[in-house]
Order: C-alpha cells, then sequence, then structure tokens
C-alpha cells in the first residue's frame, strides 16, 4: 500500500459484519475464562489484552497503521510527545548515562534533556552540527546510549542531515532517534536514511484539528542491542520473570521492552477516545500535507519581498541555507514558516496583536493558521544563550499556515505588517 492507502486502511481491517469505521474500545480491561489465561498474558503481553495501561484495541490499531507509515516493526503511542521523548530515551538510558543531542530541537524537549534529565542523573552532550563528524564523535563517551535531532527543528526550521548524523551514531554503537514531528512520515521517512528509532508529537500534522495532545515512538527494529553497550534490553529483567528483550523479541526488543517496562511503570498511554480522534487525523494526513506546505510557500514568498521582515526560514525556500538538505531529505517542507521582524522583541509582538485571521496560540500545524512569539512564549524558560543555540532572535514570530484560502492568509499578513 503507498501512503495515501495506507493512511486509511492500515491497522483496522474490518471482517464480515463488522463496524466500518475503527471502533472505540472504551474499556479498562479485558475478560478471560481462566486465571490461567491471565497468568500467561502477564508472563507475555504480546499474547493478548489485559489492561488499558499496557494496550487497548483502538490504540493499537492507530500504532500500527503509524508503524506502517515509517516503516518501522512495531509503535507505541503516548499521552504526548514530551512523554515520547522521554520515554525513547529512558528505554536504553539510565542514571550514569549520557546522549548526545543537537541544539536545534524543541524547546520542551531542551527543557526535558538539560534539566529533568540532569536530575535524573543522564547527562545530555549538546554537539554543534557545523563542526567536523571527528569532532563530533569525540563528544560521545563509554556511557552514551543515543544520539537524538529533530527532522525540522520547530522552531528553527533546520534540517537535519539524517543519514550524517545516523552513520556517525552507528560508529559509536549507538542509535539515532529522530523527532519527525514536522514532517510527519508522508514527507520525510528517517528510516530510510539510517534512523533507527522515530518519535512524534501527535498533537500536531498527525492529529491536525487541534483536537487532543499526543505522542508516538516507532522502532525500526534495525539497530543491533546486542553490541554490548545496552546490558538492559539483552540481560535478564528481573521485574519480568527475568526474560531477555532481545533473546524473546528479536526486532521488537526495544519497543515491547518500552510498553512492557516503562508503560507500566510510567502509565501514560492514551485513551481509546483520543487514539480515534487521531485516527481521523490521520485519514486526511496526505491532503492536508499537501495543502499545509503550497499555502506555507506562497506565504514565506511573500514575506521575503517584504520591506518590514529581516529575514525568513523556510527551507522550501531556495534561498534557505537549509535548501540542499530539504531537497534531499523532504518532500515537502511543513506548513510553519519562521521569520524575523525588523524592529526586534516589540515589533513582533505589535504584528501579532494585529492580525485577525491567525490567532494568536500556543500551538502549532493546527488546521487554522495559528501564530507564536516564542522568545515570549514557547520558549521563555530559555536563557538568551540557549535561544540562540536553538535559533531564535527576540523578534522572530513562527507562522504557522493552516488550510484557509491562501488569499485570506495574505491578506492578513499584509495589514498586519503594514501597521507595524
Ligand atoms: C510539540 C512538540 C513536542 C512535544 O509534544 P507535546 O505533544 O506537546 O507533548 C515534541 N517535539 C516537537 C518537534 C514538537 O513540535
Amino acid at each position: 500500500m503507498k501512503d495515501e492507502t495506507k493512511c486509511l486502511h492500515a491497522g483496522y481491517t474490518p471482517k464480515n459484519g463488522e463496524p466500518r469505521v475503527l471502533p472505540i474500545v472504551q474499556s479498562t480491561t479485558y475478560v478471560y475464562d481462566s486465571a490461567a489465561e491471565v497468568a500467561a498474558i502477564f508472563d507475555d503481553p504480546t499474547k493478548g489484552l489485559c489492561y488499558s495501561r499496557f494496550g487497548n484495541p483502538t490504540v493499537m490499531a492507530v500504532e500500527e497503521k503509524i508503524a506502517a507509515l515509517e516503516g518501522g516493526v512495531g509503535a507505541m503511542c503516548t499521552s504526548s510527545g514530551q512523554a515520547a521523548s522521554l520515554l525513547c530515551i529512558l528505554n536504553i538510558a539510565q542514571a550514569g548515562d549520557s546522549i548526545v543531542a543537537l541544539p536545534e530541537i524543541y524547546g520542551g524537549t531542551i527543557n526535558l534533556f538539560s534539566y529533568t534529565f540532569k536530575k535524573m542523573g543522564i547527562e545530555v552532550i549538546y554537539v554543534d552540527k557545523t563542526a567536523s563528524d571527528e569532532e563530533i564523535k569525540k563528544c560521545f563517551k563509554e556511557n552514551t546510549k543515543a544520539f537524538f535531532g529533530e527532522t525540522i527543528a520547530n522552531p528553527a526550521l533546520t534540517v537535519l542531515d539524517i543519514e550524517r548524523f545516523a552513520n556517525i551514531a552507528h560508529e559509536m554503537g549507538v542509535p539515532m532517534i529522530v523527532d519527525n514531528t514536522f514532517a510527519t512520515p508522508i514527507h520525510c521517512k528517517p528510516f530510510e536514511f539510517g534512523a533507527d528509532i522515530v518519535i512524534h508529537s501527535t498533537s500536531k500534522y498527525m492529529d491536525g484539528h487541534a483536537l487532543q495532545v499526543g505522542g508516538v515512538i516507532v522502532d525500526s527494529g534495525k539497530f543491533d542491542w546486542t553490541n554490548g553497550k545496552f546490558p538492559e534490553l539483552t540481560e535478564p529483567d528481573e521485574s519480568y520473570h527475568g526474560i531477555s528483550y532481545t533473546k524473546q523479541y528479536g526486532k521488537m526488543a526495544y519497543i515491547i521492552k518500552a510498553r512492557m517496562q516503562l508503560m507500566r511503570d510510567f502509565g501514560v498511554y492514551p485513551a481509546a477516545h483520543s487514539a480515534f480522534l487521531l485516527n481521523l487525523g490521520l485519514e486526511t494526513l496526505p491532503v492536508r500535507m499537501k495543502q499545509y506546505c503550497e499555502n506555507a510557500m506562497a506565504v514565506a514568498k511573500f514575506l521575503e519581498a517584504s520591506d518590514k521582515v529581516e529575514s525568513v526560514s523556510y527551507p522550501g525556500l531556495p534561498s534557505d541555507p537549509n535548501y540542499a538538505l530539504a531537497q534531499k531529505y523532504l518532500k515537502g517542507c511543513s506548513g510553519v514558516v519562521s521569520f524575523v521582524i525588523k524592529g526586534g522583541r516589540s515589533a513582533a509582538a505589535k504584528f501579532m496583536d494585529q492580525l485577525k485571521l491567525a490567532s494568536n496560540e500556543v500551538h502549532v500545524a493546527d488546521i487554522r493558521t495559528c501564530v507564536l512569539h516564542p522568545a515570549s512564549e514557547t520558549h521563555r524558560q530559555l536563557t538568551d544563550e540557549q535561544l540562540v543555540a536553538c535559533g531564535i532572535d527576540g523578534g522572530m514570530v513562527r507562522f504557522s499556515v493552516g488550510l484557509e484560502s491562501i488569499d485570506d492568509i495574505l491578506e492578513d499578513l499584509g495589514n498586519a505588517l503594514a501597521a507595524v
């Protein structure tokens, strides 16, 4: 199946007489004839459903659809993108370990990595992507367990050189983890370029309608966890009768461990109803992605021509420093355009207040056009140094182009710019 078909049909195939639409199975638990059957599922949770903190038929159908879209062996949904970022690392790193990350990532991920992980004893080493491969390799330590980056960074809109960084990660014996939220599997499949694990905030384009917060972790099944660096996957898990995930589950070791161990203990599984809504979003993802990109390209060109605008970042613009990487990795550059208004922080705030159609809100990737001022909103907890490191200027505006008529979007933009 091609992506458009997978979006509609993967994960749920009704049998004779069953509902056409994915049913919402709103139940915390599942009934069995004997205690022995329940015991068998406790021994091996892949054998059946026992409790909706580990799995639920509606959520699992969506997991199967997303795994199919990314080309992975399995996926696990989480109650937010943050939960996906947390668990994808905790599944392989613990106190005393470190991970290497690019600093051009989502502000919430930076908070998690730089402060909360530090408290948990996991060090995050940020690397400069302009450094040579040799210099980047020197940042990896004996205890380093992963390399982390974002396909299209939110909000810096830099494009990740997935192949280059995945090669470095593999040479250092660790998996490449890619946050593919802005590209979605419709516009980039990181596994095809060597990434090992993909995560998403499904709250963005996948849901697309600003209905519910969610996340997902997808496993390519390709990383060799038996290279000696990942005893948590190869050695007996005492909390599961001494099973070895790699021995028992082979290519599915990582994603099954995430569910059996971390989902059991952290309990950040989405509700069936949330998964049902996410599935609705996924069904139309390919048509929406195409239109977002078309509208965003028109907005980027319009802004580039305005004398009120200092600079425009959109990897689809030939003038953008990320254009070549975008051509290699992306079929579309998403609906998000970042730009810097002349006059800094105060001019940006004035511009935002003048917009009538675009709403000022803490969200991105909605079907409705929305706008945000990272320096005073999402990224306000970051220091000026951190702001610069993740590519944010005080006058930067993150404009998330929706699916309204492009004529109306440009008129609104033009009026607001004229008032600055
Ligand atoms: C929003 C976002 C997250 C966090 O996801 P939530 O669903 O808000 O928890 C992580 N990564 C990226 C790239 C995001 O845009």
